[in-house]
């Protein structure tokens, strides 16, 4: 069966509240009206240059260049993207919107700090600032857009490096959790092999009266400690195995095996980390079809019914990131 029609020919998903809404770079919309969704790429960026906001791009030929992928990446089934740029290494809302405008795909951006690579796209307000200060100003763009723009962040976005979390990281989490109780956006944390940070990271919500369904361990696939992935998805994690290529297609489909056998295909969200547009058009763009073209077949291979592929690409991204307080009530 063509890829598209496979994907178009599942059930219908079974989504709840009909007040429900994702946030996208062209306003709300109903969870199913998201459609195929990579939960996390780059449509572009300047990660590994100077930190810098607004960013600087060669605008013309970023929407040139990134305009043509994305449609080409449509073509293959898309209905969403996922933008995990962060402000200081490129998040540019208007070039975003006007990329959704003009291919079609839903696209959402983010608020939040990135405090991986040691730190360098952190602001400096960061350390002055308490977490409640620091949650107020995503909390502000959630009620009234990036900037001037108008444009709505869909979730927030944090990074932290490897090793024990800083000081400076646990109050980015705090921070999250404040912001996520106050306006209901699920929480991506770049976290990788990080297990122990994994961990921490999950007691701070919890301390803050979040629950684990408000948090995605981004780079999930990197963690080769599969007994904190299983702990983390009985807690309610969001696992994101988002590394996906045609070198790692065995990983990533032994690692959703492991989730299906535990009973929680329900919380993998799939996806390559690709990126369109890197460093200012400098760097070669980084792909993000391989889903389509290896790894959704090899899954139908290994026996994925096409009810259990819609969950994965469809359903489990609408229940993410649909904008919605995940309290334990404590
Ligand atoms: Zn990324």
């Amino acid at each position: 069966m063509h890829r598209r029609t496979f994907l178009q020919a599942g059930l219908a998903p079974a989504f709840s509240p009909s007040g429900d809404r994702i946030l996208t770079v062209r306003g709300a919309i109903r969870p199913d009206e998201l459609g195929v969704c990579l939960p996390h790429e780059h449509l572009f960026s300047n990660f590994g240059l100077e930190p810098a906001d607004p960013p600087v791009y060669d605008a013309p030929r970023l929407l040139r260049e990134v305009l043509r992928y994305v449609n080409s990446v449509k073509y293959l089934g898309v209905g969403a993207i996922v933008d995990c740029t962060t402000q200081y290494f490129g998040r540019a809302p208007e070039l975003l919107r006007r990329i959704s405008e003009g291919t079609g795909v839903h696209v959402l951006t983010n608020t939040g700090y990135y405090g991986a690579a040691s730190g360098r796209y952190v602001p400096g307000h960061v350390h002055e600032e308490s977490a409640g200060r620091i949650a107020a100003r995503w909390v502000q763009e959630f009620h009234g857009g990036v900037g001037a723009t108008g444009i709505r962040p869909g979730f927030i976005k944090l990074g932290v490096d490897a090793g024990l979390l800083k000081d400076v990281d646990e109050k980015l989490i705090r921070a999250a959790a404040i912001a996520h109780r106050q306006t209901g956006l699920v929480i991506a944390v770049h976290t990788g092999d990080n297990a122990e940070a994994a961990r921490r990271q999950m007691a701070i919500l919890r301390e803050e009266g979040v629950a684990g369904e408000a948090w995605i361990w981004v780079h999930a696939n990197n963690c080769g400690d599969g007994g904190a992935l299983r702990e983390a998805a009985r807690a309610g994690a969001w696992l994101s195995f988002d590394g996906i290529a045609p070198e790692t297609l065995e990983r990533h489909l032994a690692l959703v095996q492991m989730m299906k056998s535990e009973r929680r295909l329900g919380q993998v969200l799939l996806s390559h980390d690709g990126n369109s547009f890197r460093a200012n058009g400098t760097r070669p763009l980084k792909p993000y079809t391989a889903l389509f073209t290896h790894f959704l077949p090899l899954l139908e291979k290994s026996g994925f019914t096409r009810r259990e592929v819609q969950r994965l690409t469809v359903e489990n991204p609408a229940r993410a990131f649909t904008v919605r307080a995940r309290v334990t009530g404590i």
